[in-house]
């Protein structure tokens, strides 16, 4: 065998693995870094998975979709969505076949990792005004020091007034931040563990240090900060008890490199999924089989809540596209999920050359090489996993194919280094068919989430194809 045959057999016979940038249409460069400027506007806008559930609805209402109360009946085509408690987001498209033979779901997540506030957060110490946080997700707790925090949530009183508060977001506002110990200082913080940086009770946020203007009481910079709180808002002490407020980091979604072919960015795991099926559905008219995203809330913390993936007021939902296509057989709604066939729209980790060791270079993912196709998640002996057949990978990689829309393989590190799960299994538990599709993040659950801009459009276009058939 000649060297010339060699080269052609290692074409055809080997996985190239090559680059997604190489060999690109003008114009497919022109859609990727569009696209990329929309989904960095979303993300700039959308921190916090109430404020992705709006503007989400927002997005979708312009674009033809209306809420399920509003229609009696559903026809093919139809466009309907329905918000679970503002936190979770159900989208569907009805398709030409009858839902029973079952549906095409895409699943993302818009929860991400963050420090909220404890109930009882504020206190003074030595004339700083301070607040007490609970963590939210898996986070290296040290990297949420010395960062722009602001400031995003909400208060509902007793009568049920609710008051929307986002400090930090507009270029005028103040920030907050959580202050690390001057190395100067920090000879016994140095020696412990990395883990233990910084504590959990350590994630304290200065918050404010003008003392209300008296001499009579104590706490004076407390009573200033609740003064300033009362006078803006209207709130007390006692009304944080009912409230939800989160610190995400202040700064903006930029590209990055001199090419500009990345993103950074917070909360890309896992809005970058949420915007890549939402996109997708807007671009459907009428499926053969209806079509649903569904974006999810409290992934990071176990799938669990009633906005959780666990909850069945999912199940509620396609109930009530069942009926209103005129289905109402009490066994429809189990058909329909063992015939549904679901893509588990989440983020994996992406290579990184400063911790090499930490990943098996031919099973992980690389930025810049496509969507990243998980068959299993899980640790320690793919515990905890749910694993897709290799029947349904196939059917995937047909759909992905027949767009040219490019994936690669992956796994979450190299075996026993620690692993992770998503929300597959809480389909796959419900009987559908799932596999886990997203898109490979560098430094993934940090404050700045690095993703390619290359890979962010191709989970745009892949799952369009497989909502759309
Ligand atoms: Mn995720
Ligand atoms: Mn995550």
């Amino acid at each position: 065998m000649s060297k010339t045959d060699g080269k052609e057999l290692k074409e055809k016979l080997f996985d190239s693995k090559k680059s997604g940038w190489e060999h690109l249409s003008d114009e497919e460069l022109k859609n990727i870094f569009q696209y990329a400027d929309e989904y960095m506007y979303y993300l700039n806008n959308s921190k916090t998975e109430k404020e992705i559930v709006q503007n989400s609805k927002e997005i979708l209402l312009k674009n033809g979709f209306c809420d399920i109360s509003e229609k009696e009946t559903l026809v093919p085509g139809d466009k309907v969505f329905y918000i679970n408690r503002g936190r979770c987001i159900y989208i569907a498209i009805i398709g030409e076949e009858e839902i029973e033979k079952g549906l095409n779901v895409v699943v993302a997540h818009c929860d991400s990792p963050r420090i909220d506030l404890k109930q009882n957060p504020l206190y003074e110490d030595n004339e700083l005004g301070m607040l007490k946080t609970h963590y939210y997700g898996g986070i290296k707790k040290y990297q949420w020091t010395n960062i722009p925090l602001s400031m995003h949530g909400f208060v509902v009183k007793p009568d049920g007034e609710r008051i929307n508060i986002c400090i930090g977001e507009k270029e005028e506002d103040p920030i907050f931040t959580i202050s690390d110990l001057l190395p100067h200082l920090a000879n016994e913080q140095m020696e412990r563990k990395l883990k233990d940086g910084v504590q959990g009770e350590e994630l304290n946020i200065l918050a404010g240090s003008i003392p209300y203007d008296t001499e009579e009481v104590s706490e004076r910079v407390k009573l200033n900060i609740l003064k300033l709180l009362n006078d803006t808002y209207g709130i007390k002490e006692v009304d944080f008890v009912s409230s939800e407020i989160e610190f995400v980091p202040a700064f903006k979604a930029k590209s990055l490199g001199f090419d500009y072919s990345m993103i950074a960015g917070y909360g890309q795991d896992d809005k970058v999924c949420c915007y890549a099926g939402l996109r997708a559905i807007l671009n459907i008219e009428k499926p053969r089989k209806t079509a649903v995203c569904v974006i999810t809330d409290k992934e990071e913390v176990g799938f669990n809540g009633v906005t959780g993936m666990y909850t069945r007021i999912f199940d509620g939902f396609v109930t009530e596209l069942l009926e209103k296509t005129g289905n109402t057989k009490a066994s429809s709604l189990d058909k329909t999920f063992s015939n549904t066939k679901a893509l588990s729209a989440d983020v994996d980790a992406a290579y990184n050359p400063n911790f090499a060791f930490a990943f098996e270079k031919n099973n992980t993912a690389y930025l810049g090489k496509g969507m990243s196709l998980v068959k299993y998640t899980g640790a320690r002996g793919k515990s905890g996993a749910s694993e897709a057949p290799a029947e349904f990978v196939a059917e995937v990689r047909k759909t992905f194919d027949s767009v040219n829309a490019r994936y690669q393989s992956c796994e979450l590190g190299k075996v026993d280094k620690g692993g992770g799960g998503t929300i597959a299994l809480t389909l796959a538990n419900r009987g559908m068919e799932v596999v886990d599709v997203g898109v490979p993040v560098m430094g993934m659950h940090s404050p700045y989430e690095i993703t390619s801009k290359f890979d962010v459009y191709q989970a745009y276009k892949g799952y369009q194809a497989f909502l759309n058939q």
